[in-house]
C-alpha cells in the first residue's frame, strides 16, 4: 500500500511490574485504514491502543504516530493527544459541561481556537452525528448511544490523523448500538483512518480492511474480514470466533 503509515508500531513491549503485557507488537495503520482489534478480555488491546495515544508508555521498541516519536525524547505530550482521537467505552464527557461546551474545549484549550469558530466546527460535527438539537444539554440528560455520539463529534472537533475507538458500543443498551455502529460506519466511508477494539463483528466486516486477534499481549492472527471470518489459521482464533459468533 503506498499511503503514508499514521501509525506505525515496531517491536513494542510493555509491563506493568514484572507483567508483560505487550510482547513485540509490529502494527502499521496506513492513512485511510480502518483496523478493527479483537480478541479476548485481558489480551492488551486497550493498553495498546492507549500507548498510541500516550495514554500508556511502553518500554520497548519504537512508536510512530503522524510523525511524531512516542519514544525517547518526547516532545509535548498534548500535540500528540491532538493528533489522535479517543473513544472510550464509557464516553468520557466531561459532566459539568454542556454537549456544545465538551465539543469546544479541546479546540479552544489546547489548540487556541477562536470561539467563534470553535462553536463553528462543534455544530458541524454535532450534525455530522445527527444530534444538533443536543447541543445545549449536559450529559446526563442524555441517552447512552447519545452520549457516545457526543464523544465522537468531540473527538472530530479536534481533526486528528486517526481515531481510536476502544470498545465504544460494550456499555449501550443493545438498541442503541446500532446508531453508534453507524455513526463509525459514516466515518469510515468518509475515509477517516480508525483503529477500533470491537467485538461487533458485523461492523468488522462490513468496514475493516484489516481484522488483529490478540491473545496474551500478541497479535495472534490478522487479515482481511473475509480471510479472517472465513479461514482463521490459529487454534486460539477459532476458539474466540466459537465463544463470540
Ligand atoms: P483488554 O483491553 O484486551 O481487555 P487490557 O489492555 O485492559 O486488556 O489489559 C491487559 C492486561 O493488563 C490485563 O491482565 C489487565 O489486568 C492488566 N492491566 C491493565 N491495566 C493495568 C494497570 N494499570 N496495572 C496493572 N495491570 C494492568
Ligand atoms: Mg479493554
Amino acid at each position: 500500500m503506498s499511503a503514508p503509515a499514521i501509525i506505525e508500531a515496531r517491536n513494542v513491549s510493555k509491563w506493568y511490574g514484572t507483567f508483560h503485557v505487550l510482547k513485540e507488537i509490529n502494527l502499521t495503520v496506513h492513512k485511510g485504514e480502518r483496523i478493527v482489534i479483537c480478541g479476548p478480555s485481558g489480551s492488551g488491546k486497550s493498553t495498546l491502543i492507549r500507548c498510541f495515544n500516550r495514554l500508556e508508555a511502553h518500554q520497548e521498541g519504537e512508536i510512530t504516530v503522524n510523525g511524531v516519536a512516542l519514544h525517547g525524547k518526547m516532545g509535548n505530550v498534548a500535540d500528540v493527544r491532538s493528533n489522535v482521537g479517543m473513544v472510550f467505552q464509557h464516553f468520557n464527557l466531561f459532566p459539568h459541561m454542556t454537549v456544545l461546551m465538551n465539543c469546544m474545549a479541546g479546540p479552544m484549550w489546547v489548540k487556541g481556537v477562536p470561539e467563534r469558530e470553535a462553536r463553528k466546527t462543534a455544530l458541524k460535527f454535532l450534525e455530522r452525528v445527527r444530534i444538533p438539537e443536543q447541543a445545549n444539554k449536559f450529559p446526563i440528560q442524555l441517552s447512552g448511544g447519545q452520549q457516545q455520539r457526543v464523544a465522537i463529534a468531540r473527538s472530530l472537533c479536534m481533526e486528528p490523523a486517526v481515531m481510536l475507538f476502544d470498545e465504544p458500543t460494550s456499555a449501550l443498551d443493545p438498541e442503541m448500538v446500532s446508531e453508534v455502529l453507524e455513526t463509525m460506519t459514516g466515518l469510515a466511508r468518509d475515509g477517516m483512518t480508525m483503529v477500533c477494539v470491537t467485538h461487533e463483528m458485523g461492523f468488522a466486516r462490513a468496514v475493516a480492511d484489516r481484522v488483529i486477534f490478540m491473545d496474551a499481549g500478541q497479535i495472534v492472527e490478522e487479515g482481511t474480514p473475509d480471510a479472517f471470518f472465513s479461514r482463521p489459521r490459529h487454534d486460539r482464533t477459532k476458539l474466540f470466533l466459537s465463544q463470540i459468533l
